[in-house]
């Protein structure tokens, strides 16, 4: 006879196993953690329709090391890493632990590099401005993984791919960046809308995902003046090929967030799952 206790075990066993859909969040300012708005309303309403993660793998745009690094402490501090805002942008606390466990899975999962374990980051506001919306409670563990600037686009797409295995633990992967980011031309006058050529790029990246043709994703360089000018950096953009890396290719991909701001900054978001 199934007793109650043994039927819960074999659901939680069915729940540790479903592979969990992976997000692309493009976080834009850091005032998004404090607003309610209508990014932070998107997304709110993805985290809702996900399931319940064990823990949560974030790969933000605003922790670039020289080699990987994974954070491995019991407990992250939220870094403050920005100037220019509110004081209560700067009191703002996420305080989610950290998970040694996911550390340890992550470092397992990655066979063609070296990953070191990182004590002294904690959570910065790529990711906790994004999670703060997602999971106010933070109550579900975070780790961030680093992003190597020694090494090329395509080397972080394929790295990603090594870390599918944590989907199937119940890990949520977040990529924390921004599509279309060129803070040196930002127009604060148009906060609702990008320039042409922003917006231009951020169709003709939208296409490129959609029609899984993530080489010339990863080779955004030659893609045109347009996405160029939208991509001065690569740190913003590299979170986007993580989260395609971890792609099947017959999962689906809903965007969410789509809009371009301050002329040069696309809050365009990926839901990548089915
Ligand atoms: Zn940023």
């Amino acid at each position: 006879m199934q007793t109650l206790s043994s039927f819960s075990s074999s659901l939680g066993n069915t729940h540790t196993q479903q592979k969990m859909p992976v997000v692309f969040a493009g976080h834009g300012s850091p005032m998004n953690a404090l607003e309610v708005n209508e990014f932070s309303k998107g997304w709110q309403e993805t985290a809702k329709g996900l399931p319940q993660p064990t823990a949560i793998l974030c790969i933000s745009a605003h922790w670039e090391t020289r080699g990987t690094f994974v954070t491995a402490m019991e407990q992250p501090k939220t870094i403050h890493d920005f100037y220019g805002f509110p004081q209560r942008l700067f009191d703002l606390q996420y305080p989610a632990k950290g998970s040694l466990t996911l550390a340890n899975d992550t470092i397992a999962s990655v066979q063609t590099t070296p990953i070191e374990k990182d004590l002294s980051w904690g959570l910065d506001h790529g990711c906790w401005s994004i999670l703060q919306h997602m999971y106010p409670a933070a109550n579900i563990p975070v780790v961030q993984l680093s992003l190597n600037q020694l090494q090329d686009p395509l080397w972080h797409y394929q790295l990603a791919r090594e870390l599918n295995v944590l989907r199937h633990k119940g890990v949520l992967i977040i990529g924390s960046g921004n599509m279309v980011h060129n803070l040196g031309v930002m127009n604060w006058k148009t906060p609702e809308k990008g320039y042409d050529w922003a917006e231009e790029a951020n169709q003709t990246l939208k296409k490129l995902i959609a029609d899984n043709d993530h080489l010339s994703l990863a080779n955004y360089k030659d893609l045109g003046a347009e996405v160029r000018q939208s991509i001065p950096t690569p740190e913003h953009y590299l979170p986007l090929l993580y989260t395609l890396g971890l792609k099947a290719d017959d999962e689906k991909v809903q965007f969410f967030n789509d809009k371009t701001v301050f002329g040069s900054v696309s809050m365009t978001s990926l839901l990548i799952g089915n």
